[in-house]
């Protein structure tokens, strides 16, 4: 344990008052080791020279000249270690923007403080603090070449992992996505992020397609002749609905499995804007006839929008995991959430939760009636031979958690 008053602490802001106040709101909870700086300029002299530089900053958002944020560029270019409190008399909406924005610099937050602050609000975010931890050197995501990736394919080194869905109100098990990875030889387990654009860019997309489509329908067969009744998701991306085949290939490949289409969905995202749309809207419209289930994925990211709502007949609205983890306590989030499960009920589409990753995030899809949840909360993705197993497990849960009993 670090003693109080061995921890360097900066206050930067314009205020005197200010700098007053919360050096002694400090020095009364043992926290004497503080300089004060009225500008950012001053406070970089501090971080600069080793024997002042802080462990934990309280820095001020508006200061004219240098503002919290530009010193906090400088703090980036630095490579500081320590800790930051914002504080500031700026809006929540404002600060919340401004703690993403530090963070996405990698540098440590401990949160933030609205003005007038109160010293049990600050001292709660003190007793967080902790000696930085010295940061790994990050790996860069590998990104990887076309060929490797066509390679990948036609090796069969892409392995289907399924993330069960399961029902909010009774908690049963409905269905199944289907997320692709590779098993790769020396890199171990690498994830969609890093191959599935590469392949979308070099033409590689309907080939890898064809393959997770053919892995999970025929996975889909296999657990409905075990007597498992679940509906597969498959993620299909725009550049799979390019040509007219594509309909074709999907149905053929259905009905020579022997399954039907209600119990199939396809995970519609589109990350670029399409030029012409009027193809992929007939390829959907005929998967939807033929009784395909079709699902908006990621709503309300990238182009995945009302436009698309207005134009293709979906069964199925994903709710962006962006705007369901902690949109229980998250206004901001909490308004997008509820705009977009109105939006599914009002158009009659089933409502999905994704990235429910705590039981915060269940309750709130409990307590606001959306249909079914995705995520860590529920399961991992897992293998399909893991399925059978888990939902044992996941049923006994939803007992003895009381995962579906009223609690008021
Ligand atoms: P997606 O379709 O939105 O899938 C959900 C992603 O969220 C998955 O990432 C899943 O592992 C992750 N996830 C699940 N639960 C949680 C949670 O509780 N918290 C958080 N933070 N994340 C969670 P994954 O498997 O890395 O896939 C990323 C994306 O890659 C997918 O997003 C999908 O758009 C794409 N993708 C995956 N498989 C395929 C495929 O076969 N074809 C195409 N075209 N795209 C695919
Ligand atoms: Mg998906
Ligand atoms: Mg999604």
């Amino acid at each position: 344990m670090i003693e109080r008053s061995a921890i360097k602490i900066l206050i930067l802001d314009d205020e005197q008052f200010m700098l007053k106040l919360l050096a002694r709101m400090l020095a009364k909870h043992g926290f004497t080791s503080v300089v004060c700086c009225d500008n950012g300029p001053d406070a970089l002299v501090q971080v600069d020279n080793e024997a002042t530089r802080p462990d934990l900053i309280l820095l001020d958002l508006n200061m004219p000249g240098m503002d919290g944020i530009e010193f906090v560029r400088y703090l980036v270019d630095r490579q500081f270690t320590g800790s930051l409190i914002l504080v500031s008399g700026e809006d929540e909406r404002m600060l919340r923007t401004a703690e993403r924005l530090v963070q996405a610099h990698k540098i440590h937050m401990l949160g933030y403080l609205q003005k007038p602050v109160q010293p049990e609000a600050m001292l709660a975010l003190l007793t967080q603090w902790a000696p930085p931890v010295p940061a790994k050197p990050s790996k860069a995501k590998k990104i990887y070449s076309a060929e490797e990736i066509k390679t990948a394919i036609k090796e069969g080194a892409l392995i289907n992992y399924y993330q069960p869905k399961v029902s909010v109100a009774s908690g049963a098990v409905v269905g199944v996505e289907t997320l692709v990875r590779w098993h790769h030889a020396e890199d171990g387990l690498v994830f969609p992020d890093q191959f599935i654009h590469v392949a979308e860019e070099h033409g590689l997309i309907n080939d890898l397609t064809q393959f997770v489509l053919l892995q999970a329908f025929t996975q889909a067969k296999k657990w409905q002749q075990a007597g498992f009744e679940l509906r597969v998701s498959v993620n299909v991306s725009m550049d799979n609905l390019t040509s007219l085949d594509f309909q074709d290939h999907v149905v053929k490949l259905a009905a020579d499995i022997g399954i039907l289409p209600q119990k199939l969905v396809l995970e519609i995202t589109e990350s670029q804007l399409m030029g012409d749309m009027r193809v992929s809207l007939e390829i959907l419209t005929r998967l939807r006839l033929k009784r395909f289930q079709l699902s908006i994925d990621d709503f309300g990211t990238g182009h995945s929008s009302l436009a698309q709502l207005r134009d293709i007949p979906f069964d199925e609205l994903k709710i962006d995991q962006g705007f369901v983890h902690r949109a229980w306590k998250d206004e901001t989030l909490r308004v997008i959430y509820d705009a977009s499960l109105a939006l599914a009920k009002q158009l009659n589409m089933e409502s999905v939760a994704e990235g429910v990753e705590d039981r915060d995030d269940w309750e709130l899809l409990r307590r606001t009636g959306c249909d079914l949840a995705q995520g860590n909360f529920v399961s991992k993705p897992l293998l399909a031979e893991e399925i059978p197993e888990w939902i044992k497990v996941w049923l006994n849960r939803v007992q003895t958690e009381l995962l579906v009993v009223s609690t008021n």
